[in-house]
């Protein structure tokens, strides 16, 4: 839609920035409501990115969502981080104050919680520990999430062990790091398994793993997205597990920035979903 000279402005700071499904998003949204606003692409080279950053200030930006390789930039660039973002480190969403300041938060967790009880309702933290595979960027923010879900044991099962000790370390709690090679043990009493290693997405090597220890009742969900329904999630379903896909949590993830930045809380459809889905095929 045509926008005005008072428009809210946000966008996603990436390099590079092309592959990102952000802008349809968001732009989905500013169409779907009628807001006077636009949503970005903007390709920041790591050597611009704390400049960028203030100059989204200086710009009359309203924010920006952050995405690879700045999320860590971004932390140390904000004036100010909000609890979560300083516990992880990362910065995936950026406002920006009436008074030019910068807050960074970090809304990833809010997104795979957001659609892990959106697709499997009847999931609970007390059903039993987590099994988390992987230890990277997203594996933190999903740990943490678990964690605050009130999940009493997060297993964190990583290929490089001393990188899920490091993030047990670094976020407290009661994680349990673990070796891949522990991953049938770690199963056995499992209430939910999470994939947040990139084994299974298209052009990746397969996530091969044996279930067989995995309780049916047991919740699984793979954040990634492309293909929609990963080898894990088909071989999941085949023998009886609830299995959550992972791009709601990237459409969760976008709505408190939404919110923030153009004065109103967006609702993730299943035309929202449709809309990326074409994208992704595209
Ligand atoms: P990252 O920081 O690079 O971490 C990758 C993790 O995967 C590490 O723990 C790494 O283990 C493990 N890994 C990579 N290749 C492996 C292999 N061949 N065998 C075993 N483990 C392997 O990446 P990230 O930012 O966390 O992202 C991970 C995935 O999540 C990506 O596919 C990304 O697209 C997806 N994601 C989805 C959403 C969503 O909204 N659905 C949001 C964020 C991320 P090592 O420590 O041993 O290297």
């Amino acid at each position: 839609m045509a926008i005005s000279g008072k428009a809210a402005i946000a966008g996603v700071i990436g390099w590079p920035v092309g592959h990102s499904l952000s802008p349809r998003l968001h732009g989905y949204w500013l169409d779907c409501y009628g807001i006077d606003g636009a949503y970005i692409p903007l390709a920041v080279e790591p050597a611009d990115i704390i400049a960028a950053i203030h100059a989204l200030a200086k710009l009359g930006f309203a924010g920006a969502n952050v995405t690879v390789p700045h999320k860590q930039a971004a932390a140390a660039a904000a004036d100010r981080l909000d609890d979560n973002a300083r516990r992880l480190g990362a910065v995936n969403t950026i406002t920006v104050g009436k008074d030019g300041t910068i807050t960074g938060s970090n809304t990833d967790g809010f997104g795979f919680m957001e659609n892990l009880r959106h697709g499997a309702p009847d999931w609970r933290a007390e059903h039993g520990p987590a099994v988390v595979l992987g230890a990277g960027g997203a594996a933190r923010a999903v740990v943490a999430a678990l964690g605050d879900a009130g999940v009493a044991e997060v297993r964190v099962v990583n290929r490089t062990f001393e990188r899920a000790e490091q993030l047990a370390d670094d976020l407290g709690g009661n994680i349990s790091p673990l070796p891949w090679d522990a991953l049938s043990d770690a199963l056995g009493d499992a209430g939910v398994l999470v994939n947040t290693t990139p084994l299974g997405m298209a052009g990746q090597a397969r996530l091969d793993i044996d279930l067989a220890a995995l309780p049916v009742a047991a919740v699984v969900n793979d954040i990634v997205y492309a293909p929609l329904e990963t080898e894990l999630l088909s071989a999941s379903r085949a023998r009886g597990n609830t299995v959550v896909e992972g791009i709601g949590m990237l459409l969760h993830q976008a709505r408190p920035g939404f919110a923030a930045w153009f004065g109103q809380e967006p609702e993730v459809t299943p035309e929202l979903r449709k809309h990326i889905v074409e994208a992704l095929k595209g």
